[in-house]
């Protein structure tokens, strides 16, 4: 496929975004969403600022989060489930600016009881759901019984579909909570009033929460935070991550020992069983390149090898003791 191709699909993908957004979401610059209530501060304001173009990897993942819902209502429909609304917007009815679009609310005007659940479509499915999510479910269960004081919510449920081999997985039994919900507000009014300080006083800055997912901020190139000496915040991601290699190493020595000693019988004895397991003895070939002859025939044409070689960068992460 040619670039102009790929071109044309990336900003047809960005048109669709736009679109989706304009139709779904409105204008962000005027309220605050419920997942922008959990973020960094600095991040959400200034993505309402400058709302940051998305590349290609994060339109698709746009795409995909759409489409997990889409596959999610259809199972409802099919499954014969009619007491749900998709989409739902809510309004907080307080000082601070601050709007829900749920997913999934279901309904029941007998009982008087609704139930909220949000569709994620992570890459891989975490084993305990993520802080945000949580974060963003208490939000929507209290700005919904706030917005529906004759029905009660009676829980929230957060459903991650994933589109790789993991499936999906259910992270049920929330409930509202009244003390959290009031301190997600509180937080949702600082926001919102640093953000319009910033509209006005472009030098000011933000509260700036640094976490290990900073990369992926749209703004990490000029954040302050990281102009810092030490950047304090990620003492515990660097500890975790050093200590890890550090196991490893050791497993690795460890399972070097073991297959030597348990070869060392297998040679001397064949083929044995232990722990349900055969362990035998195998001998594979694998071609390799003799350098050597290879160098002297490219000599006779006036050649070396380094003629063939091509030299080309790569990212690592090194880690050393810092000064
Ligand atoms: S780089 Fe991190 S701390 Fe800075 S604005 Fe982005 S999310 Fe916040």
């Amino acid at each position: 496929m040619s670039d102009q191709f790929m071109i044309t699909l990336q900003a047809a993908l960005q048109q669709l975004a736009i679109q989706h957004t304009v139709e779904t979401l409105g204008d962000r610059a005027t309220y605050l969403g419920v997942s922008e209530i959990g973020a960094c501060p600095r991040k959400t304001i200034l993505s309402k600022i400058n709302p940051p173009q998305a590349d290609l990897v994060t339109l698709l993942r746009f795409r995909r989060g759409h489409m997990a819902e889409e596959i999610v209502a259809a199972a409802f429909t099919a499954a014969g489930f009619t007491n749900f609304e998709r989409q739902v917007e809510v309004h907080y009815a307080g000082d601070v600016p601050v709007t829900a679009h749920i997913d999934f609310v279901f309904t029941s005007k007998v009982r008087k009881t609704m139930a909220v659940l949000e569709v994620k479509s992570p890459e891989t499915i975490p084993t305990e759901p993520y802080g945000s999510w949580e974060t963003q479910l208490y939000l929507q269960m209290g700005l919904l019984a706030a917005a529906n004081p004759d029905y009660t919510v009676e829980k929230g449920a957060i459903l991650a579909v994933n589109f790789g081999s993991s499936g999906m997985a259910l992270f049920n039994g929330y409930t509202p909570q009244a003390t959290i919900f009031a301190g997600l507000l509180e937080r949702a009014c600082t926001i919102w009033n640093d953000y319009q300080h910033v509209m006005t006083d472009s030098s000011a800055i933000p509260a700036m929460e640094v976490s290990p997912l900073c990369g992926y901020c749209p703004f990490v190139a000029d954040c302050p935070k990281f102009e810092a000496e030490e950047v304090r915040e990620l003492t515990e991601s660097v500890e975790i991550l050093t200590e890890l290699q550090k196991q490893q190493k050791n497993l690795e020595t460890d399972i070097d020992i073991r297959k030597r000693d348990l070869l060392a019988i297998v040679s001397a004895r064949g083929p044995i069983k232990a722990h349900g397991r055969l362990l035998q003895k195998a001998t594979r070939t694998r071609k390799t390149l003799d350098t050597d002859r290879l160098v002297d025939f490219l000599k006779e044409y006036g050649q070396s090898l380094t003629d063939f070689q091509e030299t080309s960068a790569y990212s690592f992460l090194e880690i050393k003791k810092a000064a």
